[in-house]
């Protein structure tokens, strides 16, 4: 029942292109993308091991004027995405409906790490080539191969946002980059533990990104690593118990299945879980996923994408050097 009306601006982006859209549930975010990203998406279930690190994709919808797809070009293609990717000058008129990552949580955190030294892909002029690497020779991305794109960072004292724009990021250099994550975990002060607890998650998600692409044969130019995390201390506190009660019933109703002899294997057993969570909203605690695939392909034959995993191992020194910064504090 999503209707082009009811859909409205969406306010937590932390980097981007403007034009993104939420629906009134808040649980949906959509976006107009180029034909790269929606092939990308329709073909994510031929790469399963990939999905559970990228947003739920949902669908697309209509572009608004559907006038714009030539008759020609739309009675040729195969799909959506061929009719759009018809014509060069319109990039970006197509919409695809996402999994909403800012969903479950209350005052959500949020940090884009845009991945890779280069950032262009085979369709980008000599110009934005150029514009492109200039940026990166002059920011970590070129150092690092990732650099801050963004930050929205809830600040309890205030209650407001504090809002770090494109060129924040650019300020930093390898040996100062590590202020970029205090400044990410600042709003929660000086609860060290739970800034602890956060950064080995988001590590431990880096390091899942890297061990799929490293088997993966793809190009991924200007990705992101999108984190996000409850920004209220008490908030975040809460959606931790919760999570703690849910994580023990579940062991708990486990073992009284083994107890009874009933033989399922632990995957059917978590979708069973799974279902019968769905009346309780869970809370967000924390959330890592690749995002922004505008610029991305299969490439079979060519082996691991290196410019973006140089990034992301980058990524997961970062997270590390933050976790061994926290834990001298205890
Ligand atoms: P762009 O090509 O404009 O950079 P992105 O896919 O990177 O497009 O989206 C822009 C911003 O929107 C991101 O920095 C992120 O903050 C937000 N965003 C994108 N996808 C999602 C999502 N699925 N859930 C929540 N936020 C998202
Ligand atoms: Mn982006």
């Amino acid at each position: 029942n999503l209707t082009a009306d009811s859909l409205t601006a969406f306010s937590n982006a932390a980097a981007g292109h403007d034009g993104v859209l939420s629906d009134p549930s808040g649980t949906l975010l959509i976006k107009p993308c180029t034909p790269r990203e929606l092939a990308f998406y329709e073909s994510l279930h031929l790469h399963p091991t990939l999905a559970p690190y990228v947003p739920a994709f949902l669908g697309t919808l209509a572009p608004s004027t559907p006038a714009d797809i030539p008759p020609e070009a739309a009675a040729e293609a195969t799909s959506l995405s061929e009719a759009v990717a018809a014509q060069p000058n319109h990039n970006r008129n197509l919409l695809i409906v996402l999994e909403n990552l800012t969903a479950p949580f209350e005052h959500p955190t949020i940090l884009d790490l845009k991945l890779g030294a280069q950032l262009w892909d085979d369709e980008a002029s000599l110009e934005k080539r150029k514009r492109l690497d200039d940026v990166a020779n002059a920011t970590t991305s070129g150092s690092l191969g990732y650099r801050i794109a963004g930050m929205k960072v809830w600040d309890p004292i205030t209650s407001s946002y504090k809002v770090y724009d494109k060129m924040y990021g650019r300020q930093f250099n390898e040996s100062d980059i590590i202020k970029g994550v205090e400044d990410f975990f600042a709003g929660l002060g000086d609860e060290t533990e739970l800034k602890i607890k956060l950064a080995e998650r988001f590590l431990s998600t880096a390091s899942g990104v890297r061990e799929v692409l490293e088997k993966e044969e793809s190009r991924m130019y200007s990705a992101s690593l999108l984190f996000v995390f409850e920004g209220g201390a008490k908030e975040l506190r809460e959606a931790l118990e919760q999570e703690a009660i849910l994580d023990e019933e579940r062991r708990k109703k486990q073992e009284a299945r083994r107890a009874s002899g009933i033989d399922t294997d632990d995957e059917e057993v978590d979708d069973d879980e799974e279902e019968e969570d769905d009346d309780v909203p869970r809370k967000g605690v924390e959330n890592c996923k690749l995002i922004d695939f505008a610029h991305a392909s299969w490439t079979p034959g060519q082996g691991p994408d290196e410019n973006l995993l140089r990034g992301v191992r980058n990524v997961e020194k970062l997270f590390g050097e933050f976790l061994e910064k926290q834990k001298a504090k205890l």
